[in-house]
């Protein structure tokens, strides 16, 4: 771990984290839902962007400091983990739109195209450009079959057990597998068996404080995600 880019990480993540709380506030709404333009508590038009507090009553839009430190902590990981290494901006640039994605996942159990379709052809740019500078043409290559292979992988178990995972998390496994697949084959394996471990102990133990019940959907965005950067941070590279 290199400390002074973790400092750097962390630096850069929380101003970062506060655009991120802005993006998730007016992108969690349901499906076909036009984006949050209105204050949730006086109804006021929510200033332009970003969209951190309400100008006419003052309430904060999303609970302040928990994206922004989330961000930070996870940039910290990333940047502290890649030092000075082209690789870092790849993987920071999914490590924070990973922070959005979770976030909105959790809060409306969903991972908008909006967001996941324009971050593939950005982080195959990311990647050709790392692959370049690092004279890397296997990892791209890697890279890709990771998100074939995470990709498909979902796509089986989802007509598998209808109901279990949604199309947003087969696109998302696309997506992460690019990333954790340029780290090669055991990243891609530990990211999908922590990514369900994960889920099944978390869906547990809110099953066993009856905070959720048999019946309603746990997302798995948050756990896939999770999975993919604690991959990312043991994988050998
Ligand atoms: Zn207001």
């Amino acid at each position: 771990m290199n400390l002074a880019w973790a400092i750097a990480g962390a630096a850069i993540g929380l101003p970062l984290g506060a655009v991120a709380r802005s993006t998730v506030f007016q992108l969690s709404v349901p499906s076909g839902a036009p984006d949050r333009s209105a204050c949730p508590r006086c109804c006021a038009p929510v200033p332009s962007w970003p969209a951190l507090r309400c100008g006419y009553c003052g309430s904060s839009f999303g609970r302040p400091g928990v994206l922004e430190l989330v961000t930070a902590a996870v940039l910290a990981l990333l940047l502290g983990r890649f030092g000075d290494s082209p690789q870092a901006i790849p993987f920071a640039f999914l490590g924070v739109l990973g922070v959005v994605l979770a976030a909105i996942d959790i809060s409306v159990q969903r991972l908008p195209d909006r967001l996941v379709l324009p971050a593939f052809p950005l982080l195959i740019s990311l990647l050709s450009l790392t692959a370049w500078l690092e004279h890397d043409g296997a990892g791209l290559a890697r890279a890709v079959l990771g998100c074939l292979a995470l990709g498909a992988g979902f796509l089986v178990l989802a007509l598998l057990r209808p109901g279990q995972l949604g199309g947003g998390d087969i696109k998302l496994a696309g997506l992460v597998g690019l990333a954790v697949g340029w780290l090669g084959w055991p990243a891609v394996m530990t990211t999908a068996v922590l990514g369900f471990s994960l889920s099944a102990v978390i869906s547990l133990a809110l099953l066993a404080a009856r905070r959720v019940s048999l019946s309603s959907a746990v997302c798995f965005g948050p756990f896939l995600l999770g999975g993919a950067l604690i991959a990312t941070l043991v994988a050998g590279h």
